[in-house]
């Protein structure tokens, strides 16, 4: 056993303790990603297509073997008023919350944001019918 040869390659929780700074190329829409301009030492998925692979099981671990894509299903808004995206991997499912960083395509994601607006599960009409019922009618 060669202990030191093992100790080069990086270690489990490397990533969390260190910014990564590769370049990578997006598997979802080929194009070239690099760390600059992210605004985060963290960018873990495209700021394109927002696409990202399943890699990390904590964040930053790189301990998942899954490497699938993952697609942006969803933003929400944190406490502190920042916005997170929800990725759901095409594979297996697994679902991660990561912030956005501050070259993410800005049309992607509002047209994320306001999908479930867009789309309401039950016709509009129903709102005017709910607010007469309510008292909220506007004069
Ligand atoms: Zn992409
Ligand atoms: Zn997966």
């Amino acid at each position: 056993m060669n202990r030191e040869n093992k100790k080069k390659s990086f270690e489990k929780g490397y990533y969390k303790n260190h910014p990564c700074n590769e370049s990578f190329t997006c598997r979802v829409c080929g194009r070239l990603v690099v760390p600059e301009g992210s605004g985060t030492g963290h960018r873990n998925h495209c700021p394109y297509c927002l696409a990202s692979r399943h890699l990390d099981v904590e964040p930053g671990d790189r301990a998942a073997e899954c490497g699938g894509v993952m697609e942006p299903v969803a933003v929400w808004v944190r406490k502190n008023g920042e916005w997170a995206l929800i990725h759901r991997c095409r594979i297996c499912g697994a679902l991660s919350s990561n912030c956005i960083a501050a070259d993410d395509n800005p049309l992607k994601l509002m047209s994320l944001a306001v999908k479930p607006v867009a789309c309401p599960p039950f016709p509009l009409e129903r709102l005017e019918e709910l607010a007469r019922l309510t008292g909220c009618e506007t004069p």
